[in-house]
């Protein structure tokens, strides 16, 4: 039996880190993960590189070029013939995007001398694995002093629309459908379902997203998602709120959705429909008899704020355990598990962790919103600055939108920012830095940015806290 020091299983964004970090700190170090390309062929990267936020974010690039050009392009005084769509291309772009990530992590993994062992690991009691090899009927069983558990999640099904990954799929149906559907609707209304509805709108479709909830983006900051939902439903999105499916049945190779809503049941008909109701911890037939790793009621593995489970010497990060299910946090704990297990101090901060939003217009934030803050009974002030008012979004053509920075009132730390605009998936890195840092919005305001700049905005929300920002009106 092959032993290590540390045995990872997955090779999402959370296990992959994971591992090169250990390599890093001198830990032999496996990594089981079963994700199989098109060709058969290892794919690590997990959901994040092939099914998530890189094809996503490829094909919302593509779309979003293709709207422009048709829309934006005469704007600028630029004239083009006629413009069609190429799907088929578009989606080999994406494809090589995907391929060209996953390759590079199987050049990392080879410069850091990480094993990729290609196949589905089950946790055995003391601190062994056994994997089940990709394409052999053979089993091969190793152990380790340490194993990271990052099987990250899959997504929800809907009882009453199941899949059938053809007229009924999941974000990853959706993120490679061969034609683009007449009418889809999204079952959901979270942030996979709009970048995804953003996506296929974009494309020509005639998107409705269907949610249970009142308020689109509950937990964005209630200032910033209404001006997002303002946008969204400008551009042609459909959003029925309160609106239950109870039934999906297939007709004439279209679907047919029974929802229930405040005005009563009605049936409306789609040509596909994408179930974007969350994602779950993909934890099953991952343990053998006798693993005592403690699970909790949502399924996730229970970990303490070090990613620390109910057995020694066993962690598990990313989408698998407590927390946002984002890529850049999983990772983040799988670099402080690997430097744990090296014997270094290592800890992560859950306080500023980014959220974004790739729509058009991109929403972005870090820390606490305006609601939170008031149910939590913190004094803030708050500055705020729209990007009408900003030199270099104008030119860009991007007047809408706006960043809110909030500070506590006895000590002016940021606990919150809040975007919505032009590339604030970037901007919002600078919010971050700044809270990470401790820093005050008296802090960022003795900042200087570039000009022309869309950070700018930033400089001047910090200055208008205390009411001091120049390119605004006074109060
Ligand atoms: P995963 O990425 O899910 O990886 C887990 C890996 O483990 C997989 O390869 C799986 O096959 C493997 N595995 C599981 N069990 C076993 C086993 N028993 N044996 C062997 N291998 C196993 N997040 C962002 O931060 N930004 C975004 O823009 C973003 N966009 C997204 C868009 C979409 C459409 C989706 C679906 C998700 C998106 N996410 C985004 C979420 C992000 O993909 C996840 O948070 C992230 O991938 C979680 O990382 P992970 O390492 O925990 O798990």
């Amino acid at each position: 039996m092959d032993k290590y020091d540390v045995i990872v299983i997955g090779a999402g964004p959370g296990g992959y880190v994971a591992a090169i970090r250990c390599a890093q700190l001198g830990l032999k170090t496996a990594c089981v993960d079963e994700w199989l390309n098109a060709d058969g062929k290892p794919s690590p990267g997990g959901t994040c590189l092939n099914v998530g936020c890189i094809p996503s974010k490829a094909l919302l690039e593509s779309s979003l070029l293709y709207e422009r050009v048709q829309n934006d392009a005469k704007l600028h005084g630029i004239k083009t013939g006629t413009v069609s769509l190429d799907l088929q291309t578009m989606m080999q772009r994406k494809g090589k995007v995907v391929s060209d990530l996953t390759g590079g992590i199987h050049a990392l993994f080879k410069s850091n001398g990480v094993s990729l062992i290609s196949g589905r690991g089950t946790l055995l009691s003391g601190k062994r694995v056994s994997v089940a090899i990709n394409g052999e009927e053979a089993t091969q069983e190793i152990a380790a002093e340490h194993i990271i558990l990052a099987p990250g999640s899959v997504s929800r099904s809907h009882p009453d629309a199941p899949f059938d990954d053809q007229y009924i799929v999941d974000s990853s149906g959706a993120l490679s459908f061969s034609e683009v559907p007449e009418t889809l609707a999204i079952i959901g209304a979270g942030v996979i379902a709009l970048e995804l509805g953003s996506v296929w709108r974009r494309l020509g479709a005639k998107v409705t997203l269907v949610k249970l909830g009142k308020t689109l983006l509950p937990e964005v900051d209630q200032q910033i998602g209404r001006m997002a939902a303002q946008q969204y439903k400008k551009q042609g999105l459909e959003i029925r709120s309160e609106c239950k499916v109870v039934g999906s049945a297939l007709k004439d190779n279209r679907v047919e959705l029974q929802l229930e809503e405040k005005g009563g049941e009605s049936v409306a008909t789609f040509d596909r429909v994408v179930v974007a109701i969350g994602r779950i911890p993909n934890t099953r037939g991952l343990f053998g008899d006798g693993c005592d790793i403690a699970i909790n009621d949502s399924g996730q593995v229970e970990v303490d704020e070090k990613c620390r489970t109910s057995v020694e010497g066993i962690y598990a990060i990313g989408d698998a355990v407590r927390g946002p299910m984002l890529a850049h946090k999983g990772s983040e704990e799988g670099v402080m598990v690997a430097e744990l297990i090296a014997g270094k101090f290592s800890e992560v901060n859950y306080d500023t962790i980014p959220s974004v939003i790739y729509t058009e217009p991109e929403v972005a934030w870090c820390g606490k919103s305006e609601q939170q803050l008031k149910e939590e009974g913190i004094e803030y002030n708050k500055g705020s600055f729209p990007f009408a008012a900003n030199g270099r979004a104008l030119a860009g053509g991007h007047a809408g939108g706006m960043i809110k920075v909030l500070s506590e009132s006895d000590s002016d730390r940021i606990v919150g920012v809040h975007m919505v605009g032009p590339h604030v998936s970037e901007l919002i890195a600078e919010a971050v830095i700044a809270m990470e840092m401790g820093g005050s919005s008296e802090d960022l305001a003795l900042t200087m940015f570039a000009h022309p700049s869309l950070s700018e905005s930033l400089h001047e929300a910090a200055l208008d806290v205390s009411g001091s920002a120049i390119h605004k009106g006074r109060r």
